[in-house]
């Protein structure tokens, strides 16, 4: 048995300033066929796991090329087309094989394809013929087109949201494969539209209860998989919104039928999923107040929509100026996004004290540029931090200390959003020590920070991230979605 793998993953915010572009993949993650680590990143888990089943099995595994771009603004076609072609060259020169299985994110789009991976899917699909197993992991922040479904054979995706399952689901994807290919069952997708799109952490309630009873369905009465794509409300493409993906064993009444119960006790569920969301002003207060009560660990405050892992720059400075006009002290800052001003840092040196303009540069959306006299405190050509069980790169990165205070910033030239604590020891900075951390994230900044943490305060300062669907200028997306109108159905 031979089968083929590869993994070509990013998620388009079209709305982002910043290009999407071969170098972007490059600089986070790139693999060269066989040169694939033996940790898994975030939408190449299945390399790793088929790695260890072809060990234990026997089978023969070709590997392609598995890359990944840091969420960014629409992916050059150029950059596209070749990454994409490179894949399908690998597998042309595997064939013949007996299964495609592969790791997708699943909100990639670039110019003149709005439906990145309904592509690839489509040619990988025409190379290896209509008999040939197809499968991918996915991202549930990701469209699900009529054109994946219709070229896969298993498809599944993350449940967990912060994605501290995306090993786990990789291993899923992969056995659920390798029993289909060994005939011992026949795997087919069913979907429902939710028409809806939100905001779903399975760290907190409602979503908690519900991904568990999904999770509990699988393996039983020929539901062999429940996914739910959450949909990613960045990406204006047609296919935008929030869908329930059931893979059963030949039995596509049941999956659609069970799809549709879930996807409408979901739309049941609309707008009370997110978290609880502060504006700036209250979110300061209450974590000025909480830290006032020195309870020996660091308050967390998540700058919720300057989310790099959502593809806006990650260089905003609504919530840090802020802090700095309010002559709140002792706080470090992960991350904001910029290289030149990381250049600065690295040729002025460690202990240096320098006059810097940092953050706020790539758009009018994130906030102006905070100009500072800093000590340079740390300097490097590599920053890091962990990701469960992967690690995720900074690039070259410095952390300034502003003049007068205890504020401490760490600057990337990688961007990315803040996964765990371990972001701030790696360049000298002890979290512990600190009576507020800023982190730039979403949700996935939960896991890590969450044993650590005083208390978490999420702070949505409006900006940058497209995060109000009723306002968003969407063009592509013209399909009537809650909470676009109150009832699509
Ligand atoms: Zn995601």
């Amino acid at each position: 048995m031979r089968i083929f793998t590869a993994s070509f993953a990013t998620e388009t915010n079209t709305f982002s300033p910043v290009p999407t572009d071969r170098a972007s993949f490059e600089m986070a993650f790139y693999a060269a066929p066989g040169e694939h680590p033996e940790t898994p990143t975030l939408c190449s888990a299945p390399m790793v796991v088929l790695r260890k089943r072809a060990r234990e099995e026997g089978f023969e595994l070709i590997e392609g090329s598995a890359t990944w771009a840091e969420p960014g603004g629409l992916l050059q076609r150029q950059a596209y087309e070749g990454l994409r072609d490179e894949i399908l060259g690998q597998l042309r020169a595997a064939m013949p094989v007996d299964g495609v299985i592969l790791g997708l994110h699943g909100a990639m789009v670039a110019q003149g394809y709005d439906d990145c991976e309904g592509d690839l899917l489509e040619r990988i699909r025409e190379i290896v013929g209509p008999g040939i197993l197809i499968a991918s992991e996915l991202d549930p922040h990701s469209h699900l087109t009529a054109k994946r479904v219709k070229n896969a054979n298993i498809l599944a995706a993350f449940l967990e949201f912060p994605h501290t399952d995306f090993y786990e689901r990789g291993e899923h994807v992969v056995d659920l494969a390798l029993r289909a290919l060994k005939g011992e069952i026949k795997p087919v997708i069913s979907t429902f539209d939710c028409r809806m799109i939100g905001v779903y952490p399975t760290s907190r309630e409602p979503m908690r209860s519900f991904v568990d009873r999904m999770q509990a369905m699988q393996g039983k009465d020929g539901v062999l998989s429940v996914s739910l794509i959450h949909g990613f409300m960045a990406g204006d493409v047609p296919e935008l919104g929030t869908q329930v993906m059931v893979v059963t064993d030949n039995d596509p009444a049941k999956g659609t039928k069970l799809a549709e119960t879930l996807g409408m006790e979901l739309f049941a569920l609309r707008g009370t999923t997110a978290m609880p969301m502060l504006g700036t002003e209250a979110g300061l207060d209450a974590a000025v107040a909480l830290a006032a009560k020195k309870p020996g660990k660091p308050v967390v405050v998540a700058d919720v929509w300057d989310n790099p892992g959502g593809g806006v720059a990650g260089d905003g400075t609504l919530i840090l100026r802020r802090i700095i006009e309010r002559g709140i002290d002792n706080v470090a800052v992960a991350t904001i996004w910029d290289p030149i001003a990381v250049t600065f840092c690295l040729a002025a040196g460690e202990g240096a004290q320098i006059q810097l303009r940092f953050g706020g540069k790539a758009g009018p959306d994130g906030g102006a540029p905070i100009d500072a006299h800093v000590e340079v405190v740390k300097a490097v050509e590599e920053g890091w931090q962990s990701f469960g069980k992967s690690r995720v790169t900074l690039g070259p990165a410095a952390v300034v200390r502003l003049e007068g205070t205890d504020i401490e910033v760490i600057l990337n030239t990688n961007r990315t959003q803040t996964f765990e604590p371990d972001i701030f020891s790696n360049l000298g900075i002890n979290p512990q020590s600190k009576d507020i951390l800023l982190v730039k994230s979403t949700n996935h900044f939960h896991a890590g920070f969450e044993p650590v943490a005083a208390e978490i305060i999420y702070i949505d300062a409006g900006a940058p991230y497209p995060s109000n669907p009723k306002k968003t200028n969407y063009r592509k997306l013209v399909r009537e979605i809650w909470p676009r109108v109150d009832m699509p159905f």
